[in-house]
């Protein structure tokens, strides 16, 4: 765990670097997404919504 815990990715939506660790997963066949929280993962579950909020 001490290798993940200094590890840091971007988030799928905002671009906000984050620590992997405690980054949000969205897990497709042949991926992972990562989200910096439950807002930024419910906005790339609902392109609906995403429409709305690039205005
Ligand atoms: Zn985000």
């Amino acid at each position: 765990m001490k290798e993940e815990k200094s590890e840091k990715i971007a988030c799928h939506v905002c671009q906000k670097m984050i620590p992997k660790a405690a980054a949000l997963h969205a897990e497709g066949q042949d991926y992972v997404l990562h989200f910096c929280d439950t807002s930024c993962l419910d906005y790339w579950k609902n392109p609906e919504k995403r429409k709305k909020e690039e205005t």
